[in-house]
C-alpha cells in the first residue's frame, strides 16, 4: 500500500521516490515508505484547499467536531499496542515510554474534544439597542504542520487535534525518520468519519516535501515544532505569503538546585530531567545550575548514579533508556561535546560510545556530565538535544536568576528549594514559558505549553493553542436599518 495520503487516498509518490526506515537501536528494517517531492506535497495542499473551501468541514459545529476527536482518541487507546510498537521502532525509544506517549496523545485529542465544544464566541454590548454584535471564532484555512522524529505521534496530536477542533484542513509532514504513526492515524481520522481531503499526509525530507508548506499562498498556517535554524528558514519563507506562523523550537533548560532543596529528590529529578530519551526533549533539562555551597556532594553524587544507566534497546526491558536517532545526530552530540571540552568543560563521565558489543549497531552515546562550565561558553548556550549535562554553580538568588535568563532560548526550567517564598520569586523571574517547582517534564494539555525568546511563536494546547487554529471575526448586525442621507441628502 502506497504511504502518502492525498484527498482521502492512499497514493504513490509522483516521482516514484521511496525511503528506508530503520531502528535506530540496532539498525533493523522497520520499513520502506514512500518519499515524496514538492509536487506531492502541492497536490496535498491542493486536495486540503478544496476541502476547506468546498466541502463540509469548515462549517460542522464545533460540537460534531468534539464529537469527533472524541471518537478519534478511543480509536488510539483502542490501537494503543500497535502506535506504541511503531513509535518505540522508528524513534528506538523504551517500549514504556512510547506507551506512555500514546496515552497523553489520547488525552490531547479528548482536551480538545471537549474544548471544541465549549468555546463559541461572544455577544458584545454596543451600548446600541438596534445593533446585535458578535465576536466569533472561524477556522484559519488550510494549515500545514511539521513535526520532529522525538515525540512523533505526540507533537503530532498537540497540532493535528486544535487543527480539526477549529474546522481546518491539513497536510501534514512528519519527520522523515518516523513516519510509521503518522500513517496509522490518517486511517483513524478516516475510520472516525472525516471526510476527505481535509486530512492530507506528506512523507519525505524537509527541503523538498515539507518546504511547499511555508511557500504555497494555499496555505494559511504553517505550523512547525523543530530546530531553531529550520524555524527561521520557515519564518522567512512564510514572509512571502503573509502566511501565519506558529513555530515551537529548541531550548536549553535551566534546572536550578538551591542548597536549600531535598537534595535527595532533586539529585533523582536532574537526571531523568537531562537523559530521559537520551536527552532528545526539548524541555531536557540539560543546564544544570546548583549552589556552590553543595556543587560538590551534588555532581559527585549525580556522576555515581548517570554511570550506573543502563542503555538498551526499546523491548530491552532493563533498558534505561535508549540511543540517539541517527548516526548524523550523534556525531553532532559528539562534536557539541569535544567543542566543550577545548573550551575547558570538565569531564566527569560519559563523553563517548559505549564498549558494550550488543549496543554497536545501534547510535547510542553515553551519559555525560561536564563540570566547570560558565555562561560564557557555547556548550551552555547551545542546544545538543542529546545526553549531555552542563555544570554551573551559582552563588546566591539573583546570581541564580541572571544565570539562567543569559539564553536566546526561553522554553521550560526548573527549580529546586524547600523556602516556597524563594521558589515563586525565581519562577516569576524566569522568562521561560514553563518553569517547574520541585518537578521536572510534567504537562497537561489544558495548560499552554510554548517558548519566550526564541524558543518559539505562539503556544500549544490548553485554550490559546486552539488560538493558534482560529481567526476571530466580529460581525456587527443593524436590525433596524434606516437612511442616513450624510451625502447630497
Ligand atoms: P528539524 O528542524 O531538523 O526538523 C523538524 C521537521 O522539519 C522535520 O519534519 C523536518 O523534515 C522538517 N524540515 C527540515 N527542514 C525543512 C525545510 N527546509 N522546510 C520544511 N520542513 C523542514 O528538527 P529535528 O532535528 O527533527 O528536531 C529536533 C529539534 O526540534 C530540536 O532543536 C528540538 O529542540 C526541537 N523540538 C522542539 C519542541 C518544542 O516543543 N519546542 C519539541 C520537539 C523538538
Amino acid at each position: 500500500m502506497p504511504e502518502l495520503y492525498v484527498d482521502g487516498r492512499w497514493v504513490a509518490a509522483l516521482a516514484g521516490g521511496r525511503r528506508e526506515i530503520s531502528c535506530p537501536a540496532d539498525g533493523t528494517r522497520v520499513g520502506d515508505v514512500d518519499e515524496a517531492g514538492r509536487e506531492d506535497t502541492e497536490a496535498a495542499i491542493g486536495a486540503a484547499h478544496r476541502a476547506f473551501h468546498d466541502g463540509p468541514w469548515p462549517r460542522t459545529s464545533s460540537r460534531e467536531r468534539g464529537d469527533l476527536l472524541l471518537r478519534v482518541a478511543d480509536l488510539l487507546e483502542r490501537d494503543k499496542d500497535v502506535l506504541a510498537r511503531f513509535e518505540s521502532s522508528d524513534t528506538g525509544k523504551r517500549l514504556v515510554e512510547s506507551e506512555y506517549d500514546v496515552d497523553d496523545v489520547v488525552g490531547v485529542f479528548r482536551h480538545y474534544g471537549r474544548t471544541a465544544a465549549e468555546d463559541s464566541g461572544r455577544v458584545v454590548d454596543t451600548g446600541n439597542p438596534d445593533v446585535v454584535s458578535r465576536v466569533v471564532h472561524e477556522p484559519i484555512g488550510v494549515c500545514g504542520l511539521i513535526t520532529p522524529w522525538n515525540y512523533p505521534l505526540l507533537q503530532t496530536s498537540w497540532k493535528v487535534a486544535p487543527c480539526l477542533a477549529a474546522g481546518n484542513t491539513f497536510v501534514l509532514k512528519p519527520s522523515e525518520l518516523t513516519p510509521h504513526t503518522a500513517i496509522h492515524l490518517m486511517n483513524l481520522l478516516a475510520e472516525a468519519g472525516l471526510p476527505a481531503g481535509v486530512a492530507n499526509l506528506v512523507l519525505g525530507a524537509g527541503p523538498t516535501a515539507g518546504a511547499p508548506l511555508a511557500e504555497d499562498p494555499r496555505v494559511d498556517l504553517v505550523s512547525f515544532t523543530g530546530g531553531l535554524s529550520t524555524g527561521k528558514l520557515l519564518m522567512a519563507a512564510a514572509a512571502g505569503t503573509v502566511s501565519k506562523v506558529a513555530l515551537e523550537l529548541g531550548g536549553k533548560n535551566p534546572n536550578i538546585v538551591f542548597a536549600d532543596a531535598d537534595l535527595e529528590v532533586a539529585l533523582d529529578f536532574a537526571l531523568t530531567a537531562v537523559f530521559l530519551h537520551s536527552g532528545q526533549v526539548c524541555s531536557a533539562g540539560a543546564r544544570l545550575l546548583v549552589e556552590e555551597s553543595v556543587h560538590d556532594e551534588f555532581v559527585d553524587a549525580l556522576v555515581e548514579r548517570a554511570e550506573r544507566i543502563r542503555l538498551g534497546g526499546p523491548f530491552d526491558e532493563k533498558a534505561e533508556t535508549g540511543p540517539l536517532t541517527s548516526a548524523a545526530h550523534r556525531e553532532k552530540v559528539e562534536a557539541y561535546v569535544a567543542a566543550g571540552l577545548a573550551e575547558g568543560a570538565v569531564l566527569r563521565c560519559g563523553g563517548r560510545r559505549p564498549d558494550d558489543p550488543a549496543l554497536a549497531d545501534g547510535y547510542y552515546f553515553l551519559p555525560t556530565i561536564l563540570d566547570g562550565c560558565r555562561r560564557d561558553m557555547r556548550v551552555t548556550q547551545d542546544e545538543s538535544f542529546g545526553p549531555v549535562l552542563t555544570v554551573e554553580t551559582f552563588t546566591s538568588e539573583d546570581d541564580a536568576v541572571a544565570i539562567a535568563n543569559d539564553s536566546i532560548y526561553g522554553l521550560a526550567g526548573a527549580v529546586w528549594t524547600q523556602d516556597a517564598g524563594k521558589a515563586q520569586r525565581v519562577a516569576d523571574r524566569l522568562r521561560m514559558g514553563t518553569v517547574w517547582i520541585n518537578d521536572y517534564h510534567p504537562y497537561v494539555p489544558q495548560a499552554e505549553w510554548g517558548g519566550f525568546k526564541q524558543s518559539g511563536i505562539g503556544r500549544e494546547l490548553g485554550l490559546a493553542g486552539l488560538e493558534e487554529y482560529r481567526e476571530t471575526k466580529h460581525i456587527w448586525h443593524n436590525i433596524r436599518p434606516a437612511e442616513q442621507r450624510w451625502f447630497a441628502g
